[in-house]
């Protein structure tokens, strides 16, 4: 893919002579837009420069006082295309504001319970290169102790933005609520629910951004934190501090949320006697996914078995959910610190059993069950990704596989769940 100027694709657009274009897809010349195919020979000479350039991933630490209760991150990409101040120098200050406020008070002798990890990645334009290496070369203390990674990419605007998988979904609405709207009227959370018709559900993440290969490779439960403006200066030269303080962001209101935002709910989750995470939530997502997927199984394959799992996978962590608020009622004694670390660890390990270890069909780096990008949906999530492909290929064998691979995921969750839960 290169980019071009209006100029040029006016001479690549008007000779085109198939089908006309959907409305979406009209744009500003003067002419009726066509789909392909056309006449025009096209020689394209592309001045790329490959050099191969170090690249530096900045992480801070902020010890916490229990070593084995798991560690929260927090990071944003650092590297911009061009200009880049929304994205991503905007999600990059909110990191660093928070380092320095989280700095602050660790001078002043406080401690986390569970250690935060700040980041800012490199290289994420060209392919989520830092963030992926990070995780890679961290992969195994990631996937025992990590409890969740909150990612910031573009945090300047007046709109909120989440996206998450549905286990953080109530904790994300409650920090919402805690934190005032850049608007300078009511909160964050009041303003997301005026504008989703009271809803505010996050949205499910697919990829462009460097919460992939936490989630969909390690399974670290993941959340994107975000604000935007109308109109978009996407991957422009335009995307400078100007347009900031004109347009998008002025006064930086939707930095300093988001800031707030993702500091606060890093604080809850790094420390909370009991973890704030609702898997009982994930499970009733998964289960209707399940079954709007069960209409489009292939002859002779069915998803019931799956979709009994998903029901017993809730009322486990119902259960696990229910023990751990009789537990942290009116706070904890030392016996019972052994019993909210039983809680917690089963907590940890459910995002984890949603992997399959071979992965995806043809990319077996992603190795989610519930969440990936598609392959031709661009950053769009695709959910159910293995069910999903093998309905589309019209494929029984390969569904029933992924169905099964996907019951026993559940099962291993659900039994985590109830070992924990008593
Ligand atoms: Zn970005």
């Amino acid at each position: 893919m290169t980019p071009v100027s209006a100029r040029e694709a006016h001479g690549l657009l008007a000779t085109l002579t198939g089908p006309v274009a959907p409305r979406g897809w009209q744009g500003g010349h003067d002419f009726r837009y066509r789909l392909g195919p056309g006449g025009t020979q096209v020689a394209l000479d592309l001045d790329i420069d490959r050099t191969d350039i170090a690249i530096d991933n900045v992480v801070a630490t902020v010890p916490g006082t229990d070593p084995d209760a798991g560690y929260v991150l927090v990071g944003g990409h650092r590297d911009t295309w061009a200009g880049g101040a929304s994205d991503n120098k905007s999600g990059w200050i909110s990191t660093m504001e928070l380092a320095r406020a989280l700095g602050g008070l660790y001078q002043d002798g406080w401690r986390p319970r569970r250690t935060i990890v700040l980041a800012g990645w490199d290289g994420e334009e060209y392919g989520l290169i830092g963030s992926t290496e990070y995780a890679e070369n961290n992969a195994q203390r990631l996937r025992e102790e990590a409890i969740a990674y909150i990612n910031m990419d573009t945090t300047a605007g007046r709109s909120f933005g989440a996206g998450s998988v549905p286990a953080l979904d109530e904790v994300i609405r409650s920090v919402s609520d805690a934190v005032d709207a850049p608007s300078g009227t009511g909160s964050v959370g009041e303003a997301w629910s005026a504008a989703s018709d009271g809803r505010r559900v996050p949205d499910r993440l697919g990829s462009g951004s460097d919460y992939t290969p936490f989630l969909q490779h390690l399974g670290v439960p993941s959340a994107d934190i975000g604000f935007s403006s109308a109109g978009s200066v996407y991957h422009s030269v335009y995307d400078n501090v100007d347009y900031l303080d004109r347009f998008a962001d002025p006064g930086l209101k939707g930095m300093t949320a988001a800031s707030e935002i993702s500091g606060t709910l890093a604080l809850r989750l790094a420390n909370a006697d009991i973890l704030p995470m609702r898997y009982s939530a994930y499970a009733a997502d998964t289960l209707a996914r399940l079954d709007a997927m069960q209409a489009q199984a292939p002859a002779g394959s069915s998803l019931q078995d799956t979709m009994t799992a998903a029901r017993n996978w809730g009322a486990a962590t119902r259960r696990l959910e229910s023990a751990g608020r009789r537990l942290a009622a009116g706070g904890l004694t030392s016996t019972e610190r052994v019993a909210a670390k039983r809680i917690n660890d089963a907590i940890r390990v459910q995002e984890r059993a949603l992997l399959t270890p071979g992965g995806l069909a043809g990319r077996p780096w992603y190795k989610h069950q519930v969440w990936a990008p598609g392959r031709t949906t661009g950053y769009a999530v695709l959910p159910l990704p293995r069910l999903a492909e093998a309905a589309e290929a019209k494929d029984a064998r390969a569904f029933t596989e992924a169905a099964t691979d996907l019951t026993r995921s559940l099962q291993a969750a659900t039994a985590a769940a109830e070992k924990a839960a008593g």
